[in-house]
């Protein structure tokens, strides 16, 4: 069986080493001529509209899937006519677009911070006169990491504010001022079979996720399970999903969804009885999907710009180093760590320790 994937960096990586003990192979679309899994994988290189090579990955991939969400629209269609292509494209147009994807939520009744949509100054003065301050204006296409995105704290702002998204369909929302950022991420077969992974509780600086640590019997379990369950039926979904949400007073506002395996779930590779990578290809492979139980207290550490030692990585007890095969770049996911551990007390000094390091490389 051979699995295609658009983007050939480290998510593909982890997809294709999960994908090994299966005795699968894998093939990569990806532009750039090295990218992380093009040592594991048949790399095509090129550009992701180029039809000559989107025909020879169809005809290759016993199954199409990918690592990141903007794909374009056309491109996932093209496939679909030739090959399975799992998660359907249907997913892939509602999560790149900001709008479509908040106005799909209030559908499915999963609520939201407060939002408007955004394509002139005047849209965004009227919006700001019930949203209120301070709210966020978002791109409503090609944002991630905090990309394209402008906090929003006074009336004298919006001019400039508006005029920084150069015109771009946007959307305004309400800053939510939550207690914790909580993701959920679920796998889906074709029958319609479901598992659920422990929430991942995370934390952003300037935007990037920098630490997902699992939160075994939270509150907010079945909340989370009962929100992405909704967007798994409606989009008859096949794969990995991942849903970020804001807690705030013990109600879960979701922000996004990744139609993907997703950087919050890192932690289940050694932290999971079965990875988010591997259930990813069961599912999409249309395999029984395998036990979501994390293994004792588990979290991970991301390295951003620079590469961590690995020595000293490799020193801190029950600590897993994962490199993406990348080179150090300003604000760039470049490696990260899993601990896991089974005494809270071990994982929580472990976890601790890398953060430091992880801080000490950081320079975004
Ligand atoms: P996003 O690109 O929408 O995932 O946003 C990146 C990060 O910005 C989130 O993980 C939050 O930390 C923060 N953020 C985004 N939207 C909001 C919001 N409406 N209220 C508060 N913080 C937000």
């Amino acid at each position: 069986m051979k699995v295609g994937i658009l983007g050939g960096g480290q998510l593909a990586r982890m997809i294709a080493l999960a994908g090994y003990p299966l005795g699968l192979e894998f093939i990569v679309l990806d532009p750039s001529e090295i990218a992380g899994a093009t040592a594991l994988s048949e790399h095509l290189c090129g550009q992701y509209d180029d039809q000559q090579l989107l025909a020879e990955l169809a005809d290759k991939a016993d199954v199409v899937t990918y690592e990141f969400e903007n794909v374009p629209a056309d491109v996932a269609k093209f496939l679909a006519e030739h090959t399975r292509v799992y998660p359907a494209p249907n997913a892939l147009a509602v999560a790149q677009d900001r709008l479509h994807e908040k106005n799909f939520f209030h559908q499915l009744h999963i609520a939201t911070a407060d939002y408007a949509s955004v394509s002139s100054l005047e849209d965004l003065q009227q919006a700001m006169e019930h949203l209120g301050y301070p709210a966020i204006l978002k791109s409503r296409r090609m944002g991630y990491d905090g990309k394209g995105q402008v906090v929003l704290k006074s009336s004298e702002q919006l001019a400039e504010a508006w005029d920084s998204m150069q015109g771009v369909a946007s959307i305004v929302e309400g800053f939510v001022p939550f207690q914790r950022e909580v993701s959920i991420i679920a796998a889906r077969r074709p029958s319609g079979e479901v598992v659920f992974y422990p929430l991942s509780e995370n934390t952003h600086d300037k935007g990037i996720l920098r630490v997902a640590e699992c939160c075994v019997d939270d509150p907010l379990q079945q909340k989370a399970e009962a929100y992405v369950i909704r967007l798994l039926e409606a989009l008859d979904y096949v794969g990995i999903i991942a849903l970020e949400l804001f807690e705030i007073d013990g109600k879960l506002l979701a922000n996004e969804f990744a139609p993907r395996v997703h950087n919050s779930g890192h932690w289940t590779i050694e932290g999971a009885e079965t990875s988010q990578f591997e259930n990813h290809l069961r599912a999409i492979l249309d395999l029984p999907l395998g036990s979501t139980n994390a293994r004792g207290h588990t979290g991970m550490v991301n390295f951003i710009g620079n590469l961590p030692v690995s020595e000293s990585t490799l020193s801190i007890s029950n600590a897993h180093l994962h490199l993406y095969d990348k080179s150090a770049r300003k604000g760039r996911k470049v490696a990260h760590a899993t601990v896991r551990a089974d005494s809270v007390e071990d994982y929580s000094q472990s976890l601790q320790e890398l953060v430091r390091l992880a801080e000490a490389t950081d320079d975004s």
